[in-house]
């Protein structure tokens, strides 16, 4: 098992200083891979280092108000991670006495942990032979092997997930998992792979054959939906900014927005201020931002008054925070 043994030796003279990483603390390592998931490793470090200190087990966040965990999460994205992490730590402290299980079938079992995340927990503060499969691992094992199936696809997937299984027969697999994520989070990189200095190139495929920038194969994305909306700022000085709860889209529950100008009366009585996009992962908002009088007719039922002293308390999809932030002062000292 060269490659093991190699990516193994390189792992531990090269690796990065990551906070996560000085121990093998299960629990550190569930909340840095739910946070690394879709978040930059720089990103995420400072969210990392105040969430240990104001959840640091997992009993203190099976006990937080879930108002101040997705608080604590603004910012980060994907918010329905949060709500995740915060249900697995309740579930863990019911069955399991706050302490996480060491089996793939128990871990998984916790809501939040899948596939993935029970491997990256299992293999590196358990030492299972439990691979984690994350798109970095799948990058660097498609070019590893030449792979040309479609890497979103779950069968390629699978075949990965064995592969990686059985590179896993013997040794370490806490280190092992930890060289596999390291090398696909640093040398392998998706655009320029520094493959002058990577410990498995005499293995690795693509490189023999001078294909690197072929793998993995994607097949083309769809493209994200767009969406029009129109937040409206109803606004007041003294008693603050009208805030709405309930969404048909049923997206970021838990969140306020700003109200929406529905009607074409409303649009009428209401000043236009700007057009403004908002990308997620799989739609756009284009969002046609209004200001209105807040006293010209009744809220509607879900609509609330929130002061300005509350607002930092209350968690806000942050298109409408940005929008909130940039028009409170302007608004006030009339220069729209
Ligand atoms: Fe990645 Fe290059 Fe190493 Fe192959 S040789 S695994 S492409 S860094």
């Amino acid at each position: 098992m060269e490659i093991q043994k190699e990516l193994i030796r390189w792992y531990r003279e090269n690796r990065r200083l990551l906070i996560f990483r000085e121990n093998k603390n299960p629990y550190s390592i569930w909340v840095s891979e739910i946070m690394a998931q879709q978040t930059r490793i720089e990103t995420m470090l400072g969210y990392y280092e105040r969430w240990m200190v104001k959840y640091p087990t997992i009993e203190a966040l099976a006990r937080a108000p879930l108002a101040s965990v997705l608080k604590s999460w603004e910012g980060l994205g994907y918010y329905n991670r949060a709500r995740k992490l915060h249900e697995g730590a309740n579930y863990v402290m019911e069955v399991h006495q706050g302490v996480l299980p060491q089996t793939l079938i128990e871990l998984e079992k916790i809501p939040g942990i899948g596939r993935y995340t029970a491997g990256a927990i299992g293999s590196i503060a358990f030492n299972l032979r439990a691979p984690a499969v994350d798109g970095n691992v799948l990058r660097v094992i498609s070019r590893l092997i030449r792979s040309s199936e479609d890497i979103s696809s779950l069968q390629t997937q699978k075949m990965i997930y064995n592969l990686v299984y059985d590179l896993m027969e013997e040794g370490n697999p806490s280190d092992f998992t930890q060289g596999l994520m390291e090398l696909g989070a640093t040398l392998c990189s998706p655009t320029t792979p520094t493959c002058g200095d990577c410990p498995i190139q005499s293995k690795c495929q693509a490189f023999q054959m001078n294909e690197v920038q072929l793998y993995p194969y994607k097949k083309p994305k769809k493209k994200p939906i767009s969406i029009q909306c129109t937040p409206l700022l109803l606004i007041d000085e003294e008693k603050g900014i009208v805030l709405a709860e309930e969404w048909e889209d049923g997206l970021m529950k838990g969140y306020s927005r700003l109200p929406e100008c529905r009607s074409l009366l409303m649009k009428e009585q209401s000043v236009y201020l700007a057009t403004k996009k908002h990308v997620f992962s799989h739609r756009i908002w284009n969002m046609d931002i209004y200001y209105q009088s807040p006293y010209l007719g009744n809220l509607e039922e879900n609509w609330q008054w929130v002061s300005f002293d509350d607002l930092a308390k209350v968690s806000i999809v942050s298109a409408h925070r940005k929008i909130i932030d940039e028009y409170r002062g302007k608004l006030f000292e009339r220069v729209l």
